[in-house]
């Protein structure tokens, strides 16, 4: 079949599966180019685990750790299959494609598809920690354990109750400014305040209540290395945003997350929560004032030669941060902000770059915003998630959607 994208309300329902190995491929490069032979070795990750490893943060992480270390690496992801005429998930194929390229050069990759959340799935995990240091002749502990989970849904494994997340702000109601992506219009994006419960379940979803989780089953099941580091995303932007995302639901849940950081580094040390760049990933677009923003501080980001995606944020990460020369001996030698964060959106948060997004998004009419903001340059990227607008990709050929 000719796959095309289908995008409704700024949401795309299908994925090209040569597209998205190809994006796979060239994160892959990146990595090679910029990450190996700088620090492998000792201190350096030997067996990795990510939650959430099939997209996005999760997976820039996981290509990072295994291309750039040599690290052993188990995935866990959500994801749909391919059928012979239905596209599956991107994640699916981002899947595929990683344990294709792991496997050619010789790394250890298994991927498991389930609920992350379940107790089910943590044990599972254990297990294929197990089975990968089996093959990779190592010791069956992990000693980096990467938590990127994204989701709209959790079901609590001890009560079995389903808990829905929202984004919404907290206390009065939002209205903004936005950009439709796919018209390059503007829009206004409203939002009505959530109730107790609705923020009570966002950070049940959302919040780092899971994270622990994983961290005891994996202490629990014998599989974390002695000194094992932990990390988990959150996102601060601009305090223009505030109002619907730090000051809201998903910020109330992202609090929730550094508390978690904090018993999680009383019981096993070595656990972080790094504040990481806005890049287009599938839930970005439908967040309110968000599309706008990106495209601002996209194009400010671009002039000024910073601009950064999933994957030049992961090997900053682990290159820059926590696995410098220093770092790699001591974790506590990991360069923190004043509430013991780890910083790689530093970039965006530049003064000089925030006052000129900020000016941007306050001049911007519709006759402006293209030469003020890079609405394409969003759409490029929200396209490119999905395996659409790839360079070298022949779109016009005919696909069988579940051969890789
Ligand atoms: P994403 O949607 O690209 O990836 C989410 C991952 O979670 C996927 O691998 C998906 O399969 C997996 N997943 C979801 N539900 C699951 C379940 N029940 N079981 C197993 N796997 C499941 O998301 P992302 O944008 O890369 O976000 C990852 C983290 O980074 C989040 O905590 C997010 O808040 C944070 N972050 C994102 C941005 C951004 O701009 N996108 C910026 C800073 C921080």
């Amino acid at each position: 079949m000719i796959i095309k994208p289908m995008v409704r309300n700024n949401i795309c329902l299908n994925s090209h599966p040569a597209g998205c190995a190809a994006v796979v491929m060239r994160q892959i490069k990146y990595v090679k180019n910029h990450l190996a032979g700088k620090g492998a070795g000792e201190g350096s990750p030997a067996l990795v685990l990510v939650v959430g490893c099939s997209t996005g943060y999760g997976l820039a992480s996981r290509i990072a750790a295994a291309f750039g270390y040599g690290a052993a690496t188990v995935g866990i992801s959500l994801e749909k299959p391919a059928s012979e005429t239905k596209p599956g998930t991107p994640g699916f194929y981002n899947n595929l494609a990683f344990d294709r390229e792991a496997r050619k050069a010789g790394l250890v990759s298994i991927t498991l598809d389930g609920d992350a959340f379940s107790d089910a799935m943590k044990t599972q995990a254990a297990e294929a920690i197990r089975k990968a240091a089996a093959e990779a002749g190592i010791k069956p502990k992990a000693d980096l354990v990467i938590y990127s989970l994204a989701s709209p849904v959790r079901t609590d494994p001890k009560t079995g109750i389903m808990h829905r997340s929202v984004i919404k702000p907290i206390g009065k109601s939002y209205s903004g400014k936005t950009v439709d992506m796919m018209s390059g219009k503007f829009v206004t994006a409203a939002a009505e305040p959530a109730t107790d419960e609705e923020i009570a379940n966002t950070v049940k979803v959302m919040g780092g209540e899971d994270w622990e989780l994983w961290m005891d089953a994996l202490a629990k099941e014998g599989v974390l290395a002695p000194g094992a580091r932990t990390v988990a995303y959150t996102y601060i932007g601009p305090e223009l945003s505030w109002a619907i995302y730090k000051n809201g639901t998903i910020g109330r849940a992202k609090e929730d997350l550094e508390r978690a950081a904090k018993e999680i580094n009383k019981k096993y040390a070595g656990a972080w929560v790094s504040v990481n760049k806005a890049v287009v990933t599938r839930a970005s677009a439908v967040i309110p004032i968000i599309p706008f923003y990106i495209s601002c501080l996209f194009k400010v980001m671009k002039e000024k030669g910073i601009h950064e995606g999933c994957i030049e944020q992961i090997v900053r990460l682990y290159r820059d941060r926590l696995y410098t020369a220093e770092a790699r001996m001591d974790p506590r030698k990991t360069a923190v902000d004043h509430e013991g964060r780890i910083r790689i959106d530093d970039w965006e948060m530049r003064e000089d770059v925030q006052k000129e997004t900020s000016t941007r998004m306050e001049s911007a009419t519709q006759e402006t915003l293209d030469s003020l903001a890079d609405v394409p340059g969003f759409r490029h990227d929200f396209l490119e998630a999905h395996g659409f607008d790839v360079d070298g990709v022949d779109y016009a050929a005919d696909v069988d959607p579940s051969v890789l």
